[in-house]
């Protein structure tokens, strides 16, 4: 069934005339959906009732249907899994900090990407999301506050989804629409070089943040598989040139698992790798995923890390795991809700 987000504003008005009531609604229902990020027609209050109802049941507001909300106590971090209407499972991470609401987008079901470490990769990808599909992810959790930034960052490889990708920003940031700002948008890539050099070539100003996690290929490929495609010279080549593309800076993420690349050796070689670049490091201590042979380090050894780093002038940054009370590493709400842990 399309949904009213699906359609432009004109193929709406026909849609509504077509049940009997005036186009204006459609203007209506779209300032709703795209300026007030309002995903209930019961919450459009400007509509009669019985539109209302109606339109429930005949034309769903978005593609996706919240199936599950998951704060974490303090309210900071709420991880939403929303259903799509071929009954596959998404997820949506909202974060907040201050001013700040980040909304974390998934760009697939599952992950063809397959890192040792993660549990999207674990099934393999099921399909692409549509861009409407990430939208309605954003929307879903702009319902309880306005979203500043968002970062497509969850399940997925959104780089393995390009057109869809960038459809979806388009619609983010179409100012007749929900009209963000595209450099409030990252874009979180395994490392597909050649899409690297795509997305500059869209001339869309979006951050650009590249899972590193190592700096040398051999502990990359072991960790990566896709590193055996594109090795880190030719990740840091695009990264530059997507930097001198967009004048936006490049972030390596960077998670730090015990035992693999989390070593003061590991820190000097990313130091030395990325000494001079301009670009910043994401550490992310590893979450532990159920059935996988991982763990993340002491506290210790991340800040000793981060501090190795930062002696070669890198700037480095270090994620809090907000995300760990809700499931929230990428895939985990889905894979549990599905009951495919081992
Ligand atoms: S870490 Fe990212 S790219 Fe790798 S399998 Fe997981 S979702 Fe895919």
């Amino acid at each position: 069934m399309t949904s009213a987000l699906e359609l432009d504003e004109g193929a709406l008005a026909q849609r509504l005339t077509a049940m009997g009531e005036p186009a204006y609604r459609a203007r209506q229902i779209r300032a709703h959906l795209l300026r007030r990020g309002v995903v209930d027609y019961g919450q459009m209050t400007d509509l009669p009732a019985a539109v209302r109802g109606r339109l429930g049941s005949e034309l769903p507001a978005t593609p996706l249907a919240l199936q599950r909300r998951r704060p974490t106590p303090d309210g900071q971090t709420t991880k939403l899994l929303l259903r799509a209407q071929d009954g596959e499972l998404v997820e949506a991470v909202s974060i907040r900090d201050g001013d700040r609401h980040t909304v974390c987008v998934s760009s697939q079901v599952g992950c063809g990407m397959a890192c040792a470490f993660c549990a999207s990769g674990l099934d393999g990808v099921a399909r692409n999301l549509t861009a409407a599909e990430m939208v309605a992810q954003v929307l879903h959790a702009g319902a309880h506050g306005a979203v500043s930034n968002v970062v497509f960052m969850g399940m997925g490889e959104p780089l393995a989804n390009f057109p869809r990708l960038v459809e979806a920003i388009g619609a983010l940031t179409d100012p007749a629409g929900i009209g963000m700002s595209a450099r409030r948008l990252t874009v979180s890539t395994v490392g597909l070089a050649p899409r690297i050099r795509d997305l500059a070539a869209t001339g869309l100003p979006v951050g650009l943040a590249i899972s590193l996690h190592a700096a040398d290929d051999a502990t990359r490929q072991s960790l990566v598989p896709v590193a055996r495609r594109y090795s880190i010279a030719d990740l840091l080549a695009a990264a530059a040139d997507y930097a001198a593309a967009t004048g936006r800076r490049v972030t390596f993420e960077y998670t730090l698992i015990a035992g693999r690349n989390a070593e003061p050796h590991h820190a000097g070689a990313l130091g030395r790798l990325l000494a001079g670049s301009g670009s910043q490091v994401n550490l992310i201590p590893y979450n532990p995923v159920p059935g996988l042979p991982f763990a993340e380090p002491a506290t210790e050894a991340v800040r000793r890390f981060a501090a190795i780093v930062a002696g070669h002038g890198v700037t480095v940054t270090t994620r809090q795991e907000r995300g760990r009370r809700v499931d929230a590493a990428c895939g985990q709400l889905r894979r549990a809700v599905r009951g495919s842990d081992p």
